[in-house]
């Protein structure tokens, strides 16, 4: 295998940023051999961002090791409590988080990519295929014409990840649970949140909604619905939507809607997806939402994807031949998969409850901590 060793990763969201710094950073901490680490992205410099999602302990960690540092950079908003309630406000009950930082994902992008080196992440180029040589990709082609060559391939390019279908055939159902989701800045609903994740029930199921606090006074909102019950809204009527539905709802989640420009509002169409069979091909590997996209449920899709970077990386940091790279992605595959049909059972749980009459069920936290 040629030196340096050169890593082609396909998606620059979550999973293949944190993949690249593990590995720049490991190369530079252990002066090991040398790397050429280059992250392919379709969008250009000012990608669509989203709104934001919960880091749970082990993405904390993650990060932690990539040498970020989200509580002391100011990442995300420590919560410690998550507060369920009925609809109307009326408390159901509480239940403690550890180590839970409520995060936007533009400031976690950002961060993530301005720890690389500029010329690491090349904008503006939509992987179109792939191209093998047996069972050995040789290299990536793109949507503007262009090919480049890499000795190992990593596929952190989503859930509707092309890399995926050159490894396992997964048939994706739409997932029965929908999301509205939307992002406002509210410093006072987000001082009177204080640390606490709210979360409003209605007692018939199938509809909830949830407000998170996040850094600088903003709040992220959304509005959960059984898809089989309430026809999902096109986007001009998502306004309308939010009346009819979830008018009758507390007066936080009043507020916010009130504040939101609707326009902004994300109509979300989570997957539902079994565990994939395998993560790795050759020299093609997995990570994140490409190897196993999550329902939202589990908040698990951020965590996953930083974990899967972060180890990745130290496999790949420990490969020195053509037979120990196909190790180290399969070790990697090996410690990865065993984790996936737990969050995935957890996440269609979490579903079934949801869309039953609040009961005991009901109580249950609505999160696969
Ligand atoms: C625009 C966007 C907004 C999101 N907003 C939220 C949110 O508000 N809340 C939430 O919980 N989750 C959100 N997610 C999903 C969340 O980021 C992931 O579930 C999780 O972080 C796993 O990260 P990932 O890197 O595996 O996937 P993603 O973060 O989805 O990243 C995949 C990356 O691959 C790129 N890509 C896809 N196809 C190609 C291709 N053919 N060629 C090159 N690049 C490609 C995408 O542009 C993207 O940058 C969002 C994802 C995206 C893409």
């Amino acid at each position: 295998m040629p030196t340096p060793l050169r890593t082609a990763i396909l998606g620059g969201g979550i999973s293949g940023l944190a993949l690249a710094l593990g590995l720049q950073r490991g190369q530079l901490a252990c002066g090991q051999r040398e790397l050429e680490v280059v992250v392919w992205e379709r969008h250009g410099r000012n990608q669509p961002c989203g709104f934001g999602f919960l880091l749970l302990a082990g993405g904390l960690q993650a990060l932690q090791s990539l040498g970020l540092d989200p509580r002391g950079q100011g990442l995300g908003q420590p919560l410690d409590r998550l507060r369920l309630c009925l609809d109307n406000g009326q408390p159901i009950r509480e239940h403690r988080l550890e180590q839970v930082l409520a995060v936007d994902r533009s400031t976690l992008l950002r961060a993530l990519q301005g720890a690389l080196p500029a010329d690491a992440i090349r904008f503006d180029h939509e992987l179109q295929d792939l191209e093998w040589q047996g069972e050995w990709v040789q290299a990536a082609h793109f949507s503007n014409q262009q090919r480049h060559s890499a000795d190992v391939f990593i596929g952190a390019d989503g859930v509707n990840s092309h890399c995926r279908r050159h490894i396992v055939a997964m048939a994706p159902r739409p997932a029965r649970v929908r999301e509205i989701v939307a992002l406002v800045e509210l410093p006072d609903l987000a001082a009177e949140l204080g640390l606490d994740f709210l979360k409003l029930l209605d007692p018939r199921g199938g509809l909830a909604a949830g407000l998170i606090p996040l850094p600088k006074g903003r709040v992220l909102w959304f509005v959960q619905f059984d898809g089989e019950r309430f026809a999902p809204p096109q986007p001009a009527a998502i306004p309308d939507f939010l009346r009819r539905h979830v008018g009758h709802f507390a007066l936080p989640l009043q507020r916010a809607i009130a504040a939101t420009d609707l326009g902004q509002a994300h109509l979300w169409q989570p997957w539902d997806v079994d565990p994939p069979a395998r993560l790795v091909r050759g020299n093609l590997a997995l990570v994140g939402d490409a190897a196993h996209p999550l329902l939202p449920f589990t908040s698990q899709g951020l965590n996953l994807a930083l974990e899967d970077g972060a180890l990745l990386a130290e496999a790949l940091l420990r490969c020195d031949s053509a037979a120990s790279l196909a190790f180290a992605l399969q070790s990697y595959a090996q410690q990865r998969q065993p984790l996936l049909p737990r969050y995935v059972s957890l996440g269609r749980q979490i579903a079934r409850d949801f869309v039953a009459p609040l009961n005991s069920a009901g109580h249950r936290v609505p999160l696969a901590l």
